[in-house]
């Protein structure tokens, strides 16, 4: 199953968590995994807890090693300035495999699934989420 997700990118954080249950449901799989992928190179999906100050944080630490206005080498390549957001997403990961138990995506209670769009433009991404049952 797939789904779009419009970002303003810049670091721009989004929580999929009840779009990726949805498709999980939808597919009435009692136990087994969920890939969760999103197809781009300056886009990144990981868990965390969805909240202000982590996303800061995130974003601070990030904006700390892996600079947006920085000469990296990419940018001689095509002439475009998201070299960081290549790098964030090479490291931060386009996908993500979460258990599912009797039904549903297991999680924490403060772990969300979010999308993380790295790149210096507003976007519209496409999740796929494929399930498999074991
Ligand atoms: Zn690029």
């Amino acid at each position: 199953m797939r789904f779009k997700v419009k970002t303003k990118g810049h670091c721009d954080f989004v929580d999929i968590t009840e779009k990726v249950r949805e498709c999980v449901k939808a597919k009435r799989i009692k136990e087994g995994i969920c890939l969760i992928f999103v197809a781009g190179s300056t886009v990144a999906i990981t868990t965390m807890e969805y909240e202000e100050g982590i996303k800061k944080d995130i974003h601070s630490i990030l904006e700390k090693y892996i600079p947006e206005n920085y000469p990296w080498k990419h940018h001689l390549k095509w002439g475009d300035r998201n070299g960081a957001a290549h790098i964030r997403s090479a490291l931060v990961k386009p996908s993500l495999v979460v258990p599912v138990e009797e039904g549903d995506l297991v999680l924490g209670t403060w772990q969300q699934i979010v999308l993380i769009d790295f790149d210096e433009r507003e976007r519209e991404r496409e999740v796929i989420v494929k399930t498999v049952p074991l």
